[in-house]
């Protein structure tokens, strides 16, 4: 087996009358993340590393906006997905590492949740998730509250005589 890496960045625009869901969970906030799907940043830049890792394609072209099937679906579904592609491929999942970059609202009281939802939908032990928070110190998009961000990376073995 061989470990690869992956890289994952995504960021949602943060608008009125959307529900806000990160890393799986229903977060209470008087914004929510536009989008096709529920918009969960976090996890989408969690899918992104983790297809980076297998040499797939990005979720845009996994799961285009585009694909009525995809619409207002929850985030973790991809996760599901992801998780039979890296099964089918004789992957495992080593770890993964995340950011979520926001200002509002406070992230840290949801993160065990995050780490739960995001284990359970790889069908992976807690432990391999790793979820962290940052505000952007009041600079930029993010700091004006027009948006959150969140990258990722991803360790999976994969069998050597895999080809990519
Ligand atoms: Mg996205």
């Amino acid at each position: 087996m061989i470990c690869k890496v992956g890289i994952g960045y995504d960021v949602h625009q943060l608008v009125v009358g959307r529900k806000l869901y990160l890393g799986g969970v229903l977060i209470p906030h008087t914004h929510g993340l536009e989008g096709h799907s529920d918009a969960d940043a976090l996890i989408h830049a969690i899918c992104d590393a983790l297809l980076g890792a297998v040499g797939e394609v990005d979720i845009g072209h996994f799961f285009p906006n585009t694909d009525p099937r995809w619409k207002d679906v929850r985030s973790t579904v991809f996760l599901e997905e992801i998780s039979k592609v890296i099964a089918l491929r004789k992957g495992k999942i080593v770890n993964i590492d995340s950011t979520l970059i926001a200002e509002a609202p406070k992230i840290a009281p949801h993160i065990k949740e995050m780490k739960q939802q995001v284990a359970n939908a790889l069908n992976v032990r807690t432990e391999v998730v790793g979820i962290k928070a940052t505000t952007n110190e009041t600079m930029g998009f993010v700091g004006r509250r027009e948006g959150i961000a969140a990258m990722a990376v991803a360790s999976v073995y994969m069998p050597e005589d895999q080809e990519y």
